[in-house]
């Protein structure tokens, strides 16, 4: 039996991904396009495995200005697909056709899934389908991918479509066919017959990435030229513009014949969206959700069940007796340690998070399924707006506050692919599960009693100001100059959660946080096992009776580097090194360092430790050089992976690591002054012109907008 391959393709928020995911259940990929960041999902139908679907980005139209439309359209025109089907929005049936015109241009056969039309039914509005599908030329078949409602039939229809290889071609007005037909008979030699009018129209909107290709003789493009230049006089538009123009009146032709819209009244997404984006309400309600969410995940199910399973499951259970059963085996000492202090502990510290973590997960998928995270990004957009990022860099930014991997991994939803990088690059800012070991540390040990209730809510301001700052300077450079992608997002009707999606949402972002505490972070435990117990003479510190690890020596090199931080002392050095690893084992580290075996951060031993070594103001600036410089290793992993280029994860760290550093730096040397009451120093100065650097870089006037930036990106990688 023959393969054949269905492309989906639709406006953003059309329903793709719910149909794809009721389509292919849980057959599917994720990978990226080949060379650039835009995930590809693909999978096979779940009824008939000869039958492969890809789910292609968002788009809105077909033109080379996003990423999202370059990738797609290169897909549909090289990849040859064998069938399209084209997901329309049936509740925003004008704007979506726009898209289907242009698809209609490929000539590849394709099918019209008519989604959301449980909406429609609702609304009262009434679709004449066999009229839109007469006029369209192709098959119109109303779904409802959330209900499941038809789906099969839209493969059964798009199989017979694909047999058949059924293209029909839309006409606009005879003035605008002229201009297409002259040029498509210069073309028509040069081309695949069916190919030809999409390149004729192409070349009437001047759009060179899309024709580039074409091998056209100078009599050929000077032919063409003249056409588009009589017709441009003839119209008084540009190319484009006449092409556009061509497309909303067939639209509005179509729409008059076949569409009513029935009661106008509001309806109830409406009703709900008056209150929730409410100018003055929308930002109250939305902190007190999130509020809700963090206190349930962090509070009510992180409290209990992640002390449970760190000390009892991990620490007892698991860690106990393996250790006994290691000792019975008469396993050697330092192998038992390495297990049981090293692999056990260090990757058991990390999925100790995993409860704290799915719930907030949980929450989130449900916020994200009911339509409600579409509408704090909306919210969101013109306050993120003024610094650089869209509201939809906000979603990253929430999931990272858990961790970061998912939250870097959930950069995915941002389609202009300069903020999506920007994003990348500031996720990891906000004190993820992780640091707030280190921030309960230091609130219990440097800022007791009533002054220390500010701390971890500072920590989270740092954070977000750190975001900000960052946004506001990177966005001048001419590596992110130009706009933020604008707001275009349909903002979905409001619908009960369904479960499957919030459940498969969850284990996505779950299955990447545990993935990598099984590997990267098992590793790096080992490594820094070996480094913390292993002296510079190559004999076991315990045994040799020499104290001198060779992390300690390590340490002990670096920390002058942090000197000027206020934390040159190797314990803190060798915390934040190891720190990279997971940054729970900053605090773990300083119990190691100071012989204090595995405590937490509430041990009172370890509160005493670090209240000998940080004052208040270097405890500050050792916890916000560890939220804000490079993370974890998992999340360079997850860093590296999105970014899908050397040269940027690069980029990244080097300038999350000199950001950290001046932070840290301005902090520690203005705090000694303002703080602890100490003379100015040279340090002060060099603060303060690090400070001047820093708000030059903030205010100074941006680089040139560009709107090509978007095509040099993909042709660069
Ligand atoms: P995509 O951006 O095209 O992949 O769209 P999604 O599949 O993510 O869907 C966007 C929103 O529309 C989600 O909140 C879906 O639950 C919702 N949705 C999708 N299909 C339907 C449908 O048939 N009816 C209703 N009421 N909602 C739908
Ligand atoms: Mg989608």
């Amino acid at each position: 039996m023959m393969s054949i391959t269905i492309a989906l393709a639709g406006n953003p928020n059309s329903g793709k991904s719910t149909l794809f995911n009721a389509l292919t259940g849980s057959n599917q990929y994720v990978g990226n396009w080949p060379g650039v960041t835009v995930e590809k999902k693909g999978g096979v139908y779940k009824k008939d495995k000869s039958v492969n679907i890809m789910d292609l980005p968002g788009i809105y139209s077909l033109s080379p200005y996003t990423l999202e439309e370059v990738v797609s359209r290169e897909y549909l025109i090289n990849e040859n697909p064998d069938v399209i089907v084209n997901v329309v929005d049936a509740s925003n049936i004008e704007r979506n056709l726009y898209l289907t015109t242009q698809l209609s241009e490929l000539g590849i056969p394709m099918v019209i899934a008519l989604n959301m039309m449980d909406i429609v039914e609702k609304n009262g509005d009434i679709i004449n389908v066999e009229e839109l599908s007469r006029k369209l030329g192709y098959p119109v078949i109303e779904i409802s991918a959330l209900r499941n409602k038809n789906t099969d039939k839209v493969i059964e229809v798009a199989k017979k479509v694909a047999r058949n290889k059924h293209v029909h071609i839309n006409s606009f007005t005879e003035g605008v066919e002229k201009i297409v037909s002259d040029i498509e008979r210069i073309i028509e030699n040069k081309v695949e017959e069916r190919h030809n009018r999409w390149y004729s129209i192409k070349l009437l909107e001047k759009d060179e990435k899309a024709v580039k290709n074409l091998d056209l003789t100078l009599l050929d493009k000077q032919e063409i030229d003249s056409i588009i230049e009589k017709a441009e006089n003839e119209y008084d538009d540009d190319g484009e513009g006449i092409i556009t123009d061509a497309r909303y009146s067939y639209i509005s032709d179509l729409i008059s014949n076949t569409v009513k819209k029935g009661r106008s009244g509001l309806t109830r997404s409406d009703k709900i969206d008056r209150i929730v984006t409410n100018r003055i309400l929308a930002i109250p309600i939305f902190a007190a959700i999130i509020y809700l969410v963090y206190f349930i995940s962090v509070a009510v199910v992180g409290g209990g069940v992640t002390d449970w399973v760190n000390d009892v499951f991990f620490g007892e259970i698991i860690g106990g007796n393996i250790q006994n059963f290691l000792e019975s085996a008469k396993v050697a000492p330092w192998l038992v340690s390495l297990v049981v202090d090293g692999i056990i502990a260090g990757v058991g510290g990390v999925l100790g998070f995993t409860p704290i973590i799915a719930t907030l997960y949980f929450f989130l998928a449900i916020l994200e399924d009911i339509g409600y995270m579409s509408r704090i990004a909306f919210i969101l957009d013109r306050l993120f707006r003024r610094f650089g990022l869209s509201g939809k860099s906000f979603i990253p930014i929430l999931i990272g506050t858990g961790c970061s991997v998912p939250g870097i991994m959930a950069t995915r939803t941002i389609e202009n692919e300069n903020d999506r990088r920007m994003t990348i690059m500031v996720a990891s800012f906000m004190p993820c599960g992780a640091k707030t070991e280190i921030i309960a540390l230091f609130s219990a040990a440097i800022f007791a009693g009533a002054k220390g209730w500010w701390f971890a809510p500072l920590c989270y301001f740092a954070g977000i100001l750190a975001v900000i700052i960052s946004g506001t300077m990177l966005k001048k450079t001419s590596m992110f100059a130009g706009e933020p992608a604008p707001f275009v997002m349909e903002l979905p009707e409001y619908h009960m959660p369904t479960i499957s999606n919030v459940l498969r949402t969850t284990w996505d972002r779950l299955k990447a946080f545990i993935i990598k505490a099984g590997t990267v972070i098992l590793i790096a435990t080992v490594v820094i096992w070996f480094l913390q117990n292993i002296s510079t003479s190559f004999e076991f510190v315990e045994f040799s009776g020499e104290s001198h690890s060779i992390l300690e020596a390590i340490g002990k090199t670096i920390a002058p580097i942090f000197g000027p931080l206020g934390f040159g002392q190797w314990a803190a050095t060798v915390a934040t090194i190891c720190g990279l690893v997971a940054k729970e084992v900053v605090v773990s580290t300083f119990g190691v360092v100071a012989g204090l075996g595995a405590v937490d951060g509430s041990d009172p031993s370890m509160i005493q430790y670090a209240s000998t070594i940080f004052t208040s103001v270097s405890a500050l600036s050792f916890m916000l050089f560890n939220q804000l410089c490079i993370p974890c290793f998992a999340a360079v992993g997850a860093l590296r992976e999105e970014m899908k280029s050397a040269k940027w994860t690069w980029f990244a760290i080097a300038y999350q690591l000199l950001f950290a550093y001046a932070i840290s730096f301005m902090v520690y040397q203005f705090g000694k002054v303002l703080v602890l009451k100490q003379a100015a120093t040279v340090g002060t100065g060099i603060a303060g012109a690090v400070l001047v650097f820093m708000l030059y870089m903030m205010f100074r006037r941006p680089k040139k907008t560009d709107s090509i930036e978007v095509k040099r990106a993909v042709s660069e990688e």
